[in-house]
Parts: structure tokens; C-alpha cells; sequence
């Protein structure tokens, strides 16, 4: 098991009170460095074109030019300071450097911030500004994988993954989320081209309940198609307690979770990439268990 990260993604500053704060990367390094069994190598930025597959070369501009000049607001939620794009093109190269790895026979997380689950191809929102998940998906394609899953248990749906995914049929894409709840999006009916399996549930269930259905999908979308590389938008707002959302998961779920990937995917290439979760120390213990089970 690998973990890459970028000093960078620790100077994107959406602003005091934000939830989206450096603290949260830092408490997720600072578990690992005290666990000590994994020890993070610094990746590389990730190349323009590896973008320009899943972004247009406006917008792309657009946000850089944003933090050129100081940073600004791309929406309510949404917040560049001026290394803001510097973070985000770090972010999405260490999550190249996970797939790298787990391309190469060794899976890979990718602690990383900002997240990347609710970009779209030309609009930044819910504190993404590039789809990490989708560049990465890209990516592996060009290298060869006829089949990707990506399996995205952050507690909010990932609509920016969706939509860049789902007229796709190589790609398979499941999301667990809360429901109702931001962005409105990810109803079981929405199916892409029978490529996507969305799971939405209600908040304040015992955790078991969302394993499960969790699962069920899962199951559905691998069943007589097994992927050759499985990304992993990891977030761990799904966790008791917070502040953003209502379900109830602990560290050992996610544990779990990996487990059974792993035994359900054996030859599956495996890199996992950091989104949401937002009470800093609760992220580093669901980082560390979701690790350990690799
Ligand atoms: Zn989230």
C-alpha cells in the first residue's frame, strides 16, 4: 500500500469557518506519521493534458487566472484563495501518482484536498474545482483499461463524477449518499447508460443498513464485469457525528468495505483518492482503517 500527497494541497485556503480546511489533510498526515506503517511520497503536478481530458482549456484558465489574481469565490460553497489552483492541479496529479501504483501491482491512496466528486467539466461547486476521480478514470483508459469502477462512499452524491461518466459504458460508477441532501442529485432511476448505481438513503440509520445496500450495488455493478482498475472516491463525511451530514458509520466500516473489495476484485488494480469528511481527527481514523485493510 502506497499513499502519495503535494505540500500544496495544504495551502488551498477556502477561508476561516470553512469546512473544507487544511486541518483536514494535515490531521489525516499527522495519524498516518504516527501510525507509521505508511509513509506518504510527495507526487507530481498533474500534466495539462491529463485536464483537457475531462476539462475545457477555458475553464481551466479560468480558474488559474482567478488565483493569479488573488483568489475568489466560484460559488456560495466554492472558494479559491491564490494557491488554490497550484492545490488543485497538485491534488490531481497525486491522485495520477495512485493510479501509477496501482497500475504497477501495488495499490495507492491519494490524501488530497481540494476534493473532486461535485466538479463539472466547466464549473466548479461543492468545494471541487477539478474531477479528480474522472481524470484519473481518463487516465487509466489511455493506458489501457478497458474497465473501470469507481465506487464513491462519500456521504454526498457525486454528481460532477456522474455526469462526466455516464454516457460512458466503460465506465461504472456507484455512489452511497445521503438523501435528501446536497447537491440533489443521485436518484436510483438515474442509471447513465446502465452505467451508473446510485444508492441514496436516508440519514440515522444504524451503519449496517448502509453497508449493505452499499454493497448490493456493488455486487450488481460487478457481476460478469470485472474492472480493471477500481478508484475509490474515499470520503468520510459518511462518519457519526459529521457536521454536514446524518449517517453513522465508524473507521472499522470502512475497513470493512475494503476488505470485501479486495476479496470480491482480486486482480483489480486499486487507488483510492480522499473527498469530503469534515471533523479532521475522525478522517485520520477512517483513513488509517481503510489503509490498514488493504
Ligand atoms: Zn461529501
Amino acid at each position: 500500500m502506497k499513499v502519495f500527497t503535494h505540500p500544496a494541497c495544504l495551502r488551498h485556503e477556502p477561508g476561516p469557518g470553512h469546512p473544507e480546511a487544511p486541518a483536514r489533510l494535515r490531521a489525516v498526515l499527522d495519524r498516518l506519521s504516527d501510525d507509521g506503517r505508511f509513509r506518504p511520497e510527495i507526487a507530481a503536478p498533474a500534466p495539462r493534458d491529463t485536464l483537457l481530458a475531462v476539462h475545457p482549456p477555458e475553464y481551466l484558465e479560468r480558474l488559474e487566472a482567478l488565483a493569479r489574481g488573488g483568489g475568489g469565490m466560484l460559488d456560495p460553497d466554492t472558494v479559491m484563495c491564490d494557491a488554490s489552483w497550484e492545490a488543485a492541479v497538485a491534488a490531481a496529479g497525486t491522485a495520477l501518482a495512485a493510479l501509477g501504483s496501482a497500475l504497477a501491482g501495488e495499490p495507492a491512496f491519494a490524501a488530497i484536498r481540494p476534493p473532486g466528486h461535485h466538479a463539472l467539466a466547466n464549473r466548479a461547486m461543492g468545494f471541487c474545482l477539478l474531477a479528480n476521480a474522472v481524470i484519473v478514470a481518463r487516465a487509466a483508459q489511455r493506458s489501457g483499461c478497458d474497465r473501470v469502477l469507481i465506487v464513491d462512499w462519500d456521504v454526498h452524491h457525486g454528481n460532477g463524477t456522474q455526469a462526466l461518466v455516464e454516457h460512458d459504458a466503460a465506465i461504472r460508477y456507484v455512489s452511497l449518499h445521503q438523501w435528501p441532501a446536497y447537491p440533489g442529485t443521485g436518484r436510483a432511476a438515474e442509471r447513465g447508460v446502465g452505467n451508473v448505481f446510485n444508492v441514496p438513503m436516508p440519514p440515522g440509520l444504524p451503519p449496517e443498513h448502509y453497508l449493505s445496500a452499499l454493497w448490493d450495488a456493488i455486487v450488481a455493478a460487478t457481476e460478469g464485469w470485472e474492472p480493471d482498475v477500481l478508484l475509490i472516491s474515499a470520503g468520510f463525511d459518511a462518519m457519526a457525528g459529521d457536521p454536514l451530514a446524518g449517517f453513522t458509520l465508524e473507521p472499522e466500516h470502512y475497513a470493512e468495505l475494503t476488505r470485501r473489495l479486495r476479496e470480491r476484485l482480486p486482480s483489480t488494480s486499486m487507488a483510492s483518492l480522499l473527498e469530503g469528511g469534515y471533523i479532521p481527527s475522525r478522517v485520520g481514523d477512517g483513513v488509517l482503517a481503510h489503509l490498514a485493510a488493504f
